[in-house]
């Protein structure tokens, strides 16, 4: 109905409620059933991820990989259209549990079988920060799957400074000493303040692809990008471009001093096989 269609076209912006209308809502109209296959969506092993190259922009080395959800029944579906509606419902914590345990596993499957040393960068939503065993829970799984503390990456976002500042920042305080890496992802896009930035105990800033995408066409955004790897370097963080498409855009970047690219021109995200065997193509 239409609240329901408002409340989606509010939480989800305007393309991913297309998608959401299109792909997950074709036959049936309420929110209570996307909610209702989301529950269970984990039971059933329905969720799945897919990983996407980060490279070394200097020397083309694939440095890491990005663990991105995919929904199997809406393969199409970028999981921004259903994040929001698993926050409200708490299902994000087993769900990023999950996504942590599946992303972990998944690096040490690929120790197993000698591929070169990857990162994996994984997503947090900021009700994760909410937990309060999230501490507890990256601790549990490091030691389960056995994957050293400095090749795991936790994505998060600006939002995250903006509510419960002090207990955030203890709580990344506490996640950094642990000898885990923390990324602000879409960097840009927020409204935090510069002086946070310091506070923070950042390793790596990603420019959001909204700049990436003008860079070479839009004065503006190249220099937005341009001042975000300046900034990136003085404060001695790492800095990655992601969404980048065409060779123009990489080649500014680098040009610019970025150090590592995330995007399609790379790779699209692929499912973990197809991921290895693009792998081992491009290392050949
Ligand atoms: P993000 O973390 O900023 O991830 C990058 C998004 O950009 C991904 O969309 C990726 O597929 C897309 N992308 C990568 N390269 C390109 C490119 O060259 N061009 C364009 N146009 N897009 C590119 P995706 O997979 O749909 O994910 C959307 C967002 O959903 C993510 O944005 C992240 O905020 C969230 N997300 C994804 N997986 C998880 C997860 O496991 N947990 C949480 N909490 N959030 C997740
Ligand atoms: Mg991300
Ligand atoms: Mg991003
Ligand atoms: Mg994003």
């Amino acid at each position: 109905d239409a609240d329901t269609a408002m409340y989606h076209a509010k939480a989800m912006g305007r393309n991913n409620y297309q998608f959401y209308t299109q792909e997950i809502n074709k036959k049936d109209n309420d929110r209570l059933t996307l909610e209702t296959d989301l529950r269970k969506a984990l039971d059933r092993d329905e969720f799945q991820l897919h990983f996407q190259p980060k490279i070394n922009l200097k020397n083309g080395k694939v440095v890491g990989v990005e663990a991105l959800l995919r929904w199997k029944n809406h393969p199409n579906v970028s999981p921004a259209a259903y994040i929001p509606l698993l926050e409200e419902t708490g299902l994000i914590i087993p769900v990023g549990e999950w996504v942590l345990r599946t992303a972990c596993n998944q690096i040490r499957a690929w120790q197993a079988e000698k591929l070169p040393a990857l990162h994996i960068a994984v997503n947090l939503s900021v009700r994760q920060f909410s937990q309060k065993d999230l501490i507890d829970t990256i601790s549990r799984i490091l030691n389960e799957t056995g994957l050293e503390p400095y090749l795991l990456e936790l994505e998060i976002t600006e939002s995250l400074l903006m509510d419960n500042k002090e207990s955030n920042i203890a709580i990344l305080t506490n996640i950094k000493n642990m000898g885990v890496r923390i990324s602000m992802d879409d960097f840009g896009t927020g409204y935090s303040s510069l002086s946070y930035l310091k506070r923070f105990p950042i390793h790596t800033l990603k420019i959001d692809q909204s700049f990436v995408k003008g860079i070479t066409t839009n004065a503006d955004d190249a220099a937005i990008a341009g001042a975000i790897i300046n900034l990136a370097h003085s404060l001695r963080l790492n800095v990655v471009a992601e969404g980048v498409e065409t060779q123009e855009q990489h080649d500014f970047l680098l040009q610019n001093d970025c150090n590592q690219a995330q995007g399609y021109l790379i790779s699209r995200p692929l499912p973990a096989a197809e991921f290895e065997t693009w792998l081992k193509a491009r290392n050949a």
